[in-house]
């Protein structure tokens, strides 16, 4: 770790380099966790299927008419072994699981959920525990909704079981708890079964808490370590607190992010919930995408190998990011960040008040980066210190170039704090 004097002396030269960055005119985005097109290529073959006179699902449903609202058998068994749950508590839907994530707070609060005392919106105040860092459209949801989010922190090993567990016993306006269980957004953390079992067999004041299970990431690996996702559906049923998990996935990441297709598992009570009201919201999902999607698959291996492609394209990037951090930044000492092992993003946190800072500062040099705070609720990052990274877009000359500048900017906002 260098001094902040040290850092301080750097101030001319690395203003002089942040000039030069800036002179390069460039224009670079790593703002959102979209596939490239190289990755979306992968998928090309979809947009040839099903095929003309192939409309007919394995148990003689013609996909082009209405029903079929639980979604297409043959898709949901693929999705049933990779999500680890059964098939008859695995719904297909449309293409955006936070629609159903969405869908399924709104419900909360117009009719409550299987235990229930009365609808969410009734209560007094209605809080959701939200682990930090944490993904921005999750806290969207809850801040249009009006309800209230807490953080806790995140940990390598998921959100801290214990900080948790002592807010969800005291405090029965607690009805939420976001988690991703794989390869977190930013943080690319992994719930381990520890913390997975205290999630679901911690007592809660609430009758009718809920954890809101995002597996967006579950087969996304960067490396040989396929890392296989708790699953917390079950456990939360051996826990005896069978209805506590809704899970979301979807193929965003995995086909098209456009037009994919979302899934919602959840105990018998929970799905049957779900699909009543969805019954009166829709007569059936979009079966001639599932069905193509399936055709395309075949199974839960086609999935997997599928997945190895998207890493090909994936991992050099990734590489990247950390070789130009570790490079550019470890001697000087202003910032750690996350080599995650799948997911989409890298999470780095800079010299604490400096953020804001080096977001803008890449900006003015023509580098897009999301902006700070976003991984916090109400978009406030109490130190100003987590960047979100998210490299898998842009091509890899283009990730190289961002990430350099980036280090630049967040050095040069380090030393400008140190000289302050
Ligand atoms: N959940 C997480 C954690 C994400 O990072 C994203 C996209 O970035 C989504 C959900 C969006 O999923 P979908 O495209 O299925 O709505």
């Amino acid at each position: 770790m260098s001094t902040d004097f040290a850092l301080a002396a750097r101030l001319d030269d690395l203003r002089r380099e942040y000039d030069d960055l800036k002179a390069r005119g460039l224009t670079l985005d790593l703002t959102r966790g979209k596939p490239s097109a190289e990755q979306l290529d992968l998928s090309e073959p979809l947009l040839a299927l099903p095929g003309e006179g192939q409309h007919t699902a394995e148990d003689g449903t013609d996909t082009r008419n209405y029903g079929g609202l639980s979604g297409l058998l043959e898709l949901r068994r693929i999705f049933a072994e990779l999500l680890d749950v059964p098939v008859g508590q695995l719904l297909a839907q449309g293409n955006a699981s936070l629609t159903l994530m969405y869908d399924t707070i709104v419900q909360a609060l117009l009719f409550g959920v299987p235990g229930s005392d009365r609808p969410w919106s009734r209560e007094e105040q209605v809080t959701f525990l939200c682990p930090v860092p944490g993904y921005d459209r999750h806290f969207a949801i809850c801040e249009e909704l009006g309800i209230r989010m807490v953080t806790v922190p995140m940990t390598p090993d998921g959100p801290d079981a214990e900080a948790v567990a002592a807010l969800v016993a005291e405090d029965a306006s607690i009805r939420g708890l976001w988690v991703v269980p794989t390869y977190a957004n930013p943080d690319g953390a992994v719930v381990s079964e520890t913390v997975a079992r205290r999630l679901v067999s911690m007592p809660t004041a609430a009758p009718d808490f809920r954890i809101f299970w995002d597996n967006a990431y579950v087969v996304h690996h960067l490396t040989d370590v396929e890392t296989p996702s708790v699953n917390a559906v079950a456990l939360a049923s051996d826990a005896g607190n069978p209805d506590r998990v809704f899970l979301y996935a979807s193929t965003s990441k995995i086909t098209f992010a456009g037009a994919g297709v979302a899934f919602f598992a959840a105990s018998p009570a929970n799905i049957d919930w779900y699909q009543a009201h969805l019954g009166i919201r829709s007569i059936g999902p979009d079966k001639v995408n599932q069905l193509r999607h399936a055709m395309f698959f075949r199974n839960a291996d086609g999935v997997r190998a599928h997945m190895r492609r998207h890493r090909e394209i994936l991992a050099p990037k990734f590489s990247a990011v950390g070789e130009i951090l570790t490079r550019r930044l470890s001697e000087a000492g202003v910032a750690s960040w996350t080599e995650p092992l799948g997911g989409y993003f890298v999470s780095v946190d800079v010299v604490p008040g400096t953020a804001s800072r080096v977001v803008q500062l890449a900006k003015d040099a023509g580098i897009a980066l999301t902006p700070a705070g976003s991984t916090f609720p109400y978009h406030r990052d109490p130190q100003d210190r987590n960047i979100r990274l998210a490299p898998s877009m842009p091509p890899l000359d283009e990730v190289r170039a961002a990430m350099d500048g980036v280090a630049t900017c967040i050095l040069l906002a380090a030393a400008e704090a140190a000289a302050a």
